[in-house]
């Protein structure tokens, strides 16, 4: 089982390098992003509750979010292995994950840290609004989401950084060679 997050701010590349990684290692997508957006467009019950939240930007509450990814990853019986994109998202979600994963008897493998200027990610969203029409892409909720991961996602570094498990990624660049270097890290653990 290997088990691998991929942190980043919004717009660093997760999405685009999880798919790649996917393809290559086999590994089951838990994107806690696209399962609050499928709650949404599915209007369930979870979907009502976050709407509001994740419009404006703002982070989606701890213990909705790891109720909602625990549950998928149980779902998930045949799985070799997940990558982790989006989540987690705070040190107490963080905390949650390594108690989940320890009593299965597992553990977080690999943190990759893509590293993007503020700067190229404002001008990245404001590219993937024209396409993907998303509400919290909208410039005056990028600025919430901007905040949101410098004062809560980003202690999540160093949480795994003492644990030695983070490699950091350039993640300016042709996708492609950004996906090498990715690829390298994942071989060197796996
Ligand atoms: P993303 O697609 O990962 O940028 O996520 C879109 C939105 O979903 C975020 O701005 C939050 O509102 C919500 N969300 C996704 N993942 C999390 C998480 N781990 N913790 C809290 N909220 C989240």
């Amino acid at each position: 089982m290997f088990n691998l997050v991929i942190f980043g701010p919004p717009g660093a590349g997760k999405g685009t390098q999880s798919d790649k990684i996917i393809a290559k290692y086999n590994l089951a997508h838990c994107s806690t992003g696209d399962m609050f957006r499928m709650h949404v467009s599915n209007q369930t019950e979870l979907g009502r509750k976050v709407k509001e939240i994740m419009d404006s930007g703002q982070l989606v509450p701890d213990s909705i979010t790891i109720e909602m990814l625990e549950d998928a990853v149980q779902r998930n019986k045949d799985a070799t292995g997940f990558i982790y994109d989006g989540f987690p998202r705070t040190v107490p979600q963080a905390e949650a994950l390594d108690k989940f994963l320890a009593d299965k008897g597992q553990q977080i493998d690999l943190v990759l840290q893509l590293d993007v200027t503020e700067e190229e990610i404002k001008h990245r969203i404001a590219e993937r609004q024209k396409i993907s029409g998303r509400a919290d892409d909208d410039a005056s909720k990028l600025i919430k989401r901007i905040d949101e991961y410098f004062n809560k996602t980003i202690h999540v570094l160093p949480y795994y950084q003492s644990q030695g498990k983070v490699v950091k990624i350039n993640g300016i660049g042709e996708i492609e060679a950004i996906f090498g270097i990715i690829c390298a890290a994942i071989d060197a653990k796996i």
